[in-house]
């Protein structure tokens, strides 16, 4: 029923269940959100285009160039002059192929590379298990010749046991349980057993002197995360969750230190370059993952969110 209610639905209803997630129509709609939640929160970002599983060339060439000035906007404008509190880039590897899947990294170095320059950091994000071994390898071997590249690794995939162990000391990587539906004969499906591994795995990487960026909007999690885990190596820590979904209450304690140790805290600022963009998008990811639907659903009229 949701899977049809989502290839049905009109635009501006598919608009009007995206509008607190997504930033908006354009680079300066992004830019503008990330730092009125700065300003207001003292909330970071991590800017990310909307744009994956590209089907044409010039889509790719788009998303390139549209990448390239979004690392020289935050790099240059005055609003962002502060390191501390500049946004970084993430990107998703399919935005920069239509082809074979190596094709992506051409375009992920280069960007990398810029972002380098400009003092913009750049994580790139997880996709489904065909890209995991490409994504970590680009993203190690970046991070090796120096560059503030990091990646994402999924707790519900059982081999992240033992890619962490490929994780270099000092690399940033995100923890997630991961988006993509995966089968039971690569990945657990109990969402308590994810949430776990997150906080166990976390702990290894700090061992390992890694920084860990820690991405869930699971409030239990979180506060395990902050009493348990982080106060071994706070200054290695960060908080993520996606714009629009943290519940104030909830952000305000985390950030006045309430579990424990502040660390800080990152909202992950989707946007598009216009809302015709956006809404075949959010039609795509409504489509397959119905679930994402019910949680936006279930968060429609509770606490205020950042
Ligand atoms: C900063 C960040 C970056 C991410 N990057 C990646 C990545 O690179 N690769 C990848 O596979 N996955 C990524 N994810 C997604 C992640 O893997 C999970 O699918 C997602 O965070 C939901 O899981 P959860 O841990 O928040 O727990 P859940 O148990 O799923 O959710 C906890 C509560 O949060 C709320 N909630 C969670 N997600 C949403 C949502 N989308 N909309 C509305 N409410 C919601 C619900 O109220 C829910 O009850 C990222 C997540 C974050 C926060």
């Amino acid at each position: 029923m949701l899977t049809r209610l989502a290839r049905l639905a009109p635009g501006p209803v598919v608009r009007w269940f995206a509008r607190p997630y997504v930033a908006g129509g354009s680079m300066d709609a992004g830019l503008d959100v990330a730092h009125d939640r700065l300003e207001r929160f003292g909330a970071l970002a991590t800017m990310d285009l909307l744009g994956e599983g590209v089907t044409e060339q010039f889509q790719v060439v788009q998303n390139v160039a549209t990448y390239e000035r979004l690392i020289d906007r935050i790099g240059s404008e005055s609003r962002f002059a502060e390191a501390k509190t500049r946004p970084s880039v993430s990107v998703k590897p399919s935005a920069f192929t239509c082809g074979e899947r190596e094709s992506a990294f051409e375009h992920i170095e280069l960007l990398a590379r810029r972002a380098h320059e400009r003092g913009v950091a750049i994580t790139i994000d997880m996709e489904d298990r065909p890209w995991t071994d490409l994504t970590l390898d680009w993203a190690v071997g970046l991070y090796k010749q120096g560059l503030d590249v990091g990646t994402v690794l999924q707790t519900r995939l059982n081999r992240t046991e033992q890619d962490l162990e490929r994780i270099p000391p000092g690399m940033r990587l995100r923890l997630v349980i991961g988006i993509y539906p995966e089968p039971e004969s690569v990945a657990v499906l109990d969402k308590r057993v994810m949430k776990d591994r997150m906080v166990e795995y976390a702990s290894v990487l700090l061992d390992r002197d890694c920084r860990v960026e820690f991405g869930t909007h699971d409030e239990p999690a979180l506060e395990r995360f902050l009493r348990e885990v982080a106060p071994k190596a706070p200054d290695r820590c960060e908080i993520q969750m996606l714009l629009g979904v943290p519940r104030r209450p909830f952000a305000r304690k985390l950030m006045a230190g309430e579990f424990g140790v502040v660390v800080p805290f990152r909202l992950y600022v989707p946007f598009a370059m216009s809302w015709d963009d956006a809404t075949a998008y959010l039609r795509r990811r409504m489509r397959e993952s119905p679930s994402m639907m019910w949680l936006v659903l279930r968060n429609l009229g509770r606490a205020k969110r950042a």
